[in-house]
């Protein structure tokens, strides 16, 4: 009877001590990605948006390039408790990329294109708006190709002396027919095969709105809609689209937010794949 109760006791403790659970771990800089664990059933809002919660509890948060100093998750449990936990993000130092003596037509591209460029940004707009229910992101993660790192993220780009767009992805030099593989486990979501800035192109789709981007590739080896595992050849690194040499550019998104895809891999292997 003693034993009875002594479990009962240790069951109800089990039960009060995770019913308010939030575990954030990750990287709280401009450009990180924030991996949460909650109590299943509770309800997370960042940013004044619902935020995606696997039935086991798991989510993710992520700060964009310039976010700002504070952010803040709120948790609602099940029971009806809130928790808001406040949020220091650090900032960065992003570095100045000065390219010149590229031919104007790469730095401004001609009036021509203007409406190619606007339907493909809705292409790409449109696959990074998918918020599937899979936490294929847990698989873990590794470099889609291996090669120089010739381009890191946040950096600003003056194109023959104009400032343009920051650079958003991790550009990893290699010959053209390098293999490309998929980071992590992932739906591909998008293919196309001749973007004007970023020619042939992947989107990967990893669950809970986080996608990636794979830019200038050679060849492309999957279909949309393809299931793909982490380490699985998707294609050949290249030069198509504005590029000026053969290289990966590897992009993170968490919808809109764009990251650091850095966060997510350890230091580039030195030895070839
Ligand atoms: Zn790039």
């Amino acid at each position: 009877m003693r034993t009875v109760f002594a479990i009962l006791l240790g069951l109800a403790w089990a039960n009060s001590s995770v019913a308010t659970e939030l575990e954030l771990k990750g990287n709280f800089v401009q450009g990180g990605l924030v991996w949460g664990t909650t109590t299943p059933g509770a309800t997370v809002t960042f940013e004044g948006r619902p935020v995606r919660v696997s039935p086991n509890g798991r989510f993710l948060i992520g700060f964009s390039r310039d976010a700002a100093p504070q952010s803040a998750v709120t948790v609602q449990f099940a029971d009806g408790q809130t928790k808001y936990r406040k949020l220091d993000i650090a900032r960065r130092e992003y570095q100045i990329q000065r390219i010149n003596g590229l031919p104007p037509k790469m730095v401004t591209p001609p009036k021509a294109v203007y409406d190619r460029i606007r339907a493909e940004n809705r292409i790409i707009a449109q696959a990074r708006t998918r918020d599937t229910a899979q936490d294929l992101f847990e698989s873990g993660w590794v470099w889609p190709a291996i090669g120089r790192i010739s381009g890191v993220y946040g950096s600003q780009r003056v194109l023959n002396g104009k400032p343009r767009r920051p650079h958003y992805g991790i550009d990893i030099a290699a010959p053209t027919g390098t293999p490309v593989v998929s980071p992590a486990d992932a739906i591909v979501a998008m293919i196309h095969h001749d973007m004007y800035y970023t020619g042939g192109t992947i989107i990967l789709d990893h669950g809970h709105g986080l996608t990636s981007a794979m830019l200038h590739m050679d060849r492309i080896d999957v279909r949309e809609g393809d299931r793909v595992r982490k380490g699985e050849k998707i294609g050949t690194v290249g030069a198509s689209g504005r590029a000026t040499g053969p290289h990966l550019d590897w992009r993170i998104n968490l919808f809109k937010a764009r990251l650091d895809p850095a966060f997510l891999v350890p230091a580039m292997p030195t030895t070839k794949r």
